[in-house]
């Protein structure tokens, strides 16, 4: 058996058609949708994921506007520009690259984004509200691989999910998702015991780990759907220097019922779906001006 490649950068393209179409209605009406991205120093793959989240805006008719700050900035630097930036009834979402530099208070910075333009779905308030199953800003990672399972008509309600990870912007969005859509969830992290255990009974497993290839054949239930969310630049072996996900794709390949790869799977997807969330809070914006 080899599983079918869920290929990212094809539904991109299509998600991305539809929201270039609702951007040019908008800008039609008035309300060019508009994206806000601060990076504070950053290492050359921030740099990277900025710099395609600029591009996508510019494809789509997204307006970018895009704010550098070196490594030393102050936390009231920043403050202060996410202060403008909330005031500013021109730009319908607001991004800060993370990871931020050390020194700087990540939790602040990300309640200080006016909640109505959060559109990483990171501030607390959306946290709370996907995990009511309300209206909310979702994260975009996991959101793009609800539409991923979603198109390439994965059965959700009723499937066993295996997650491993727990972040904030990961792993346990993706288990409030995952949940919302009637999965059966477990989350597996660093502490797990016996890991494989887990993993096994997974009719989805989705691998955001950090770690290249860490998702071995065995760990897999034949059939299942596997989502690999990790993105790793290889150290050194003949691939040094290539991109590889958290999964050990060729082998894994040979086990399960569908696959997404890396790169060309989640991570266009992650993209998309900030893009929709800046449209989604563009319309609301066009919306109240009508009424
Ligand atoms: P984090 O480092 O924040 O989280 C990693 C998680 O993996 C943690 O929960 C950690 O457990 C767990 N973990 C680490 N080692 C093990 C292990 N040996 N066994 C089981 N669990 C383990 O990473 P992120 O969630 O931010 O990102 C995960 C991956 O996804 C990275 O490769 C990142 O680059 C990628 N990514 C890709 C995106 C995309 O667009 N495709 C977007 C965001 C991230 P513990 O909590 O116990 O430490």
């Amino acid at each position: 058996m080899t599983a079918r490649i869920i290929d990212g950068n094809a539904l991109s393209a299509r998600v991305r058609d539809e929201i270039a179409q609702r951007a040019a209605a908008l800008t039609a009406r008035g309300v060019q949708p508009c994206l806000a991205v601060i990076l504070v120093g950053g290492d050359a793959a921030s740099a990277v994921y900025v710099r395609n989240k600029v591009a996508g805006c510019e494809k789509a008719g997204i307006r970018s506007l895009r704010f550098d700050y070196p490594a030393n900035a102050t936390q009231e630097e920043v403050m202060a520009k996410l202060a403008d930036l909330n005031a500013d009834p021109a730009v319908h979402g607001i991004l800060v690259q993370l990871p931020l530099p050390k020194h700087l208070d990540e939790t602040q910075v990300l309640e200080t984004i006016d909640v109505t333009k959060d559109v990483d779905g990171f501030h607390a308030e959306n946290v709370g509200r996907l995990s009511q199953g309300l209206e909310a800003f979702i994260p975009c990672t996991p959101h793009g691989v609800m539409k991923m399972l979603e198109s390439a008509e994965v059965p959700v309600q009723g499937a066993e999910a295996v997650i491993i990870g727990r972040s904030n912007i990961v792993g346990k969005p993706m288990a409030m998702l995952l949940t919302n859509a009637g999965a059966t969830v477990t989350v597996c992290h660093s502490k797990t015991r016996d890991l494989a255990s887990h993993t096994r009974r997974a009719d989805i497993l989705v691998a955001a780990i950090g770690k290249p290839r860490f998702v071995t054949a065995d760990m897999v239930k034949p059939g299942a759907t596997v989502i690999d969310v990790g993105i790793n630049r290889l150290q050194d072996g003949p691939d040094a220097g290539k991109l590889c996900g958290d999964v050990d794709f060729e082998a894994v390949k040979a086990v399960a019922a569908a696959i997404t790869p890396v790169p060309g799977g989640v991570g266009p997807m992650t993209i998309t779906m900030l893009l929709e969330n800046t449209v989604i809070s563009a319309a609301r914006v066009a919306r109240a001006a009508r009424k």
